[in-house]
């Protein structure tokens, strides 16, 4: 009993976890890392095959603003928009096309947000550009979630790939869902988590907002022990 009631507590306190470690993330890369920030990053990428990409819901300072934003614009009660279904499942292979055409060096390297912010906005190197597009992302996150990570960002894309073999992730317990969807909109990057048992979804952040909001406590971040799973059956 006792160790239910604890973890109903976590489960609740975890998003406020999450903004104080993304707060001190921010903070740590404004006061101190500066350009020195990238090692946390390196060190982080080492984790994503086993735990998935945890730099993108809890470090990356990019993907905190525009979480950030979304809170402000529900403070505000703005209205919110999901990308529907239909769009999501090709707008979402955008951010690999991205990436392919940045691997090739033929462009899009400013669309480099974590190079941006870890690095060229410190250092006196933001162009212009770069800072236009990226402030433009920032007022887009006011109608959606993470605009930038969803559709453009060429790093997460990066860190996605390597994710989807994952061994920790996020698992839905079947029998105690009541299919209320309410994980499906609540999830800032548009993966239809009720459909599916285990998450290894390339876009998932571990932002862990799917585990808060259930109302029946069946979802959880836990160890897959179903080797048969594939990475197919969880991408919709
Ligand atoms: S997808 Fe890109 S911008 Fe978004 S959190 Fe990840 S690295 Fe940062
Ligand atoms: S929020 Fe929980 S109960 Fe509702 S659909 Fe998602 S997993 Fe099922
Ligand atoms: S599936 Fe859950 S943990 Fe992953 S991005 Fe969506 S809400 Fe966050």
């Amino acid at each position: 009993m006792k160790m239910k009631i604890k973890i109903q507590f976590i489960r609740k306190q975890i998003q406020i976890l999450r903004v104080i470690i993304q707060a001190i993330f921010m903070s740590g890369l404004i006061l101190a890392f500066m350009p020195q920030y990238n090692p946390i990053g390196k060190y982080l990428f080492l984790t994503i095959l086993l735990l998935g990409v945890f730099f993108c819901g809890w470090v990356c300072p990019f993907g905190s603003l525009q979480d950030w934003t979304a809170k402000l614009a529900r403070f505000l009660k703005l209205p919110r928009y999901q990308v529907p279904d239909k769009f999501q499942k090709y707008l979402q292979l955008a951010r690999y096309a991205f990436y392919a055409f940045g691997t090739l060096g033929i462009a899009f390297a400013f669309l480099n947000a974590r190079k941006i912010f870890n690095h060229d906005l410190f250092a006196g190197k933001l162009t212009l550009t770069a800072g236009i597009i990226l402030g433009l992302f920032i007022l887009a996150s006011l109608f959606i979630d993470r605009p930038f990570c969803n559709y453009f960002c060429t790093k997460g894309a990066y860190y996605g790939l390597f994710s989807v073999l994952r061994i920790f992730g996020i698992a839905r317990d079947e029998n105690k869902c009541i299919h209320c969807h309410l994980c499906d909109k609540k999830c800032p990057m548009n993966i239809k988590i009720e459909k599916n048992k285990f998450i290894r979804h390339p876009n998932c952040i571990n932002c862990l907002t799917c585990v808060s909001v259930c109302p029946k406590k069946c979802i959880s971040y836990k160890l897959n022990r179903n080797t048969q799973a594939t990475a197919e059956k969880t991408i919709h």
